[in-house]
């Protein structure tokens, strides 16, 4: 991520929440390197000691350790911060199905004490990772931001509940928020194990392991898989627009095309053969849908183009690359 060409002040301070996870701890990594002092509150839920390895003993980095559900840790974390990048939050539609009251502890408490933190410290922005599951079951393709349909998990709850309490803060007590609804990211540190890991760093380890990789469903369902710089990219956006259209309002993070898991898999199996050229011939399962999976998802990037000057750089093909060489060379066995 080429993070010089956005001329990003470093003298700014910024909070990144959940920034030991796979995309804060890539967010801390672009701010740090651009000489940013960065400050991550993390409470190791899903978050890893080493995604952040690396930045622990630089002199702009701070780690602080605590859970964004305890009030008086979120106004200690906001303590001169310039802009907040809030991405802690519980992941998964089916981890909130198995556990909706402690997803949306987390995902609604937690969201609302940083909003309260924020507003009650001098940050100038709070910019906040929403989701694609907002669309819930709404049928129009592409998604345009102001057509949502019903959520289907209570994880999508969550996630649309924060816009209401960021539009909300931004109307009645002038705290300028700017949402950004991920579409299916992947790339370099994203967990690959557990219950609920996502599809992408799930199926590179398999195949990387010789297993076979299970669709649920018969492998038509699709995504508008987005990669990682892609987010550092729409984040940094979202810090450094000044046009007062731009803020207050929502974005898709997506790179407007989708692609089915039988084709992903393909993908997958192509990068990984430059590797070892057994993974060819590995074959996939079949499984029953996931409850709360949509069927196809794929974003219009047309607002965040207009409004941010989006202009991502790398489309599934470029990023698999990039994410299959990272996790060839960083977790084989
Ligand atoms: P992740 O699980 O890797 O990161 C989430 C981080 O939040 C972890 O480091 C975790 O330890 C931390 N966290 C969880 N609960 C906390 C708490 N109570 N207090 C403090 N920290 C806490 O997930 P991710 O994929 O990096 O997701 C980051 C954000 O982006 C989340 O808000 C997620 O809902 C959102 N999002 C992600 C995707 C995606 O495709 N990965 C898509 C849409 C939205």
């Amino acid at each position: 991520m080429d993070i010089e060409h956005f001329n990003l002040n470093p003298n700014l301070k910024i909070l990144v929440t959940g920034g030991a996870g796979f995309i804060g701890s890539n967010i801390c990594e672009a701010l740090i390197k651009n000489g940013n002092k960065v400050t991550c509150l993390d409470n190791f839920a899903t978050g890893k000691k080493t995604n952040i390895s690396k930045l622990i003993d630089n002199n702009n980095f701070t780690l602080l350790e605590g859970d964004i559900r305890n009030l008086d840790t979120c106004k200690q974390a906001c303590i001169d911060v310039n802009y907040v990048l809030h991405q802690a939050a519980l992941g998964s539609v089916p981890r909130s199905i198995n556990d909706p009251v402690t997803s949306n502890s987390v995902n609604v408490s937690g969201f609302l004490n940083m909003l309260v933190a924020a507003k009650d410290s001098d940050v100038k922005r709070f910019i906040y990772a929403a989701s694609s599951s907002t669309y819930g079951d709404s049928k129009i393709m592409p998604k345009v931001e102001d057509r949502i349909g019903k959520p289907l998990s209570p994880y999508a709850i969550t996630k649309y509940v924060n816009e209401l309490y960021a539009d909300v803060f931004s109307k009645t007590y002038g705290l300028e928020t700017i949402g950004l609804r991920y579409f299916n990211v992947f790339g370099r540190k994203q967990d690959p194990n557990g219950a609920y890991a996502a599809v992408i760093p799930k199926f590179t380890t398999q195949l990387m392991n010789h297993e076979s990789p299970m669709i649920n469903g018969d492998g038509s369902f699709s995504r508008d898989f987005t990669y990682i710089d892609n987010v550092i990219e729409m984040n940094i956006r979202s810090i450094l627009t000044t046009n007062p259209d731009a803020i207050n309002t929502i974005y898709n993070v997506a790179f407007g095309e989708r692609t089915n898991l039988n084709q992903l898999i393909e993908h997958l199996k192509i990068f990984l053969s430059e590797f070892d050229s057994n993974i060819k011939s590995i074959e996939v399962k079949y499984g029953d849908i996931r409850k709360g999976d949509v069927p196809h998802s794929l974003a219009s990037i047309e607002k965040a183009k207009k409004l941010l000057g989006y202009n991502p750089q790398f489309d599934i093909i470029k990023g698999l690359k990039e994410a299959t060489k990272w996790y060839w060379d960083n977790l084989r066995k």
